[in-house]
């Protein structure tokens, strides 16, 4: 850690001192602001100087912080600094028995910074989130470079900790998530704007840390679009052909639905699976949901008959039980609508007023995977053209 007290309370941050000082507070009794067990003050050669606990302590926050971590903290810190707002280095809160990296203060309202270098289980994220909330912070997670899975110049390798860090609340436009580059002090900031699993389409912005302004984590915008055909033919052919001793639970559970349905991945239409918007914060894939909504519900409503959203929601709502975050507002479109909108778009359904909706075609089931992969071709290049 950075911060250590003193006897008098005094608290001090150690890569902010000069030798001189070093030298003077190292001869005091100093103890960890959390648990206020004895620290000792480490000002080597390798990392910056910081605090550790003695190897007996009980603290824990006391496990050893990585070169990264503690470098991106002070980075952070100082940028904050340097922009005269208020800020606090490992804020420990009692109630919640939580230390936040960096608690800022901004237009009447507290933030809490995390930078997460290693690896956690999500659900411990998302406790941590929560006990932020219970006390009015807003969680800002910053992720270190390893969890930066930059694949093309669009696409984003996803996990659950990542999703469950998406953020997204009123005073934003668009979702975002933050990587930060201690090393290079450089900000990342991508703009998901559909998923496929476990990747994510969107844009990337890329800034020296020097040249972005707190507020602007918030109000800056990325309006690329993007074009996922190549990555999208891929998976659907593979969600066709992958041999069955090469399926995940998932996957295996999705072959038992079609088997009942007397259906083979080979034959789903070409609109299941489309990438969709806003479906981060769950856990189903889409393609699993898109395929109840076409074909337990879809198909069974008459060519020219209307219905409405409400109804078409209660067919998947159990697929959309399960989120990853709690944290943050879902946005305020449901991926089942952007759904919906998209199936205008292909002139599947027409809008009649804001929630219903008007069946306009059959949906065709190729019967050879020949055709299904022709179908596949078709529909990306119809969604490319119209949106060129
Ligand atoms: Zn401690």
């Amino acid at each position: 850690m950075l911060t250590a007290l003193n006897q008098n309370k005094k608290s001090f941050v150690a890569p902010l001192l000069s030798r001189s000082e070093l030298d003077e507070i190292r001869k005091e009794d100093l103890t960890c602001p959390s648990c206020r067990q004895p620290v000792l003050l480490k000002a080597g050669k390798i990392k910056i100087p910081h605090f550790a606990h003695l190897a007996k302590s009980t603290c824990k926050f006391g496990s050893k912080e990585s070169i990264e971590h503690l470098e991106g903290k002070l980075i952070l810190f100082k940028w904050l600094q340097a922009q005269e707002i208020p800020a606090r280095l490992e804020y420990f809160i009692p109630s919640i028995q939580q230390r936040i990296d960096i608690l800022v203060k901004w237009n009447n309202q507290f933030y809490g910074l995390e930078y997460q270098c290693s690896k956690i289980p999500y659900e411990q994220l998302r406790e941590r989130s929560e006990g932020m909330m219970s006390l009015g912070i807003t969680p800002i997670w910053i992720f270190g470079m390893k969890f930066l899975n930059r694949k093309r110049n669009s696409h984003l390798g996803l996990t659950s900790l990542l999703q469950t860090s998406i953020i997204h609340f009123p005073e934003v436009a668009s979702s975002r998530i933050f990587f930060l580059n201690s090393l290079m002090k450089d900000f990342q900031i991508f703009y998901p704007k559909a998923r496929l699993n476990h990747t994510a389409f969107g844009g990337f912005i890329q800034k020296p840390i020097t040249n972005l302004s707190f507020p602007e984590l918030f109000s800056l915008e990325n309006n690329h679009s993007v074009n996922y055909s190549f990555t999208w033919l891929n998976w659907k052919k593979s969600l066709r052909t992958k041999p069955p001793f090469a399926m995940t639970e998932l996957e295996y559970n999705f072959m038992k639905y079609l088997y009942f349905r007397q259906l083979h991945p080979q034959n789903l239409p070409s609109i299941i699976g489309l990438p969709s918007i806003n479906s981060w914060h769950y856990l189903q894939p889409d393609y699993i949901w898109q395929s109840a909504f076409i074909i337990d519900y879809y198909t069974k409503i008459p060519v020219g008959e209307s219905f409405t959203y409400q109804e078409a929601y209660r067919s998947v709502a159990k697929y959309f039980q399960e989120k990853l975050t709690t944290v943050y507002p879902s946005p305020s479109i449901h991926p089942l609508y952007s759904y919906l909108l998209l199936l205008e778009e292909l002139c599947y359904v027409k809008s009649t007023n804001r929630s219903t909706f008007k069946k306009c075609k059959q949906v065709l089931f190729p019967k050879t995977l020949d055709q299904a992969l022709l179908f596949d071709q078709n529909l990306m290049y119809l969604l490319n053209k119209l949106r060129s």
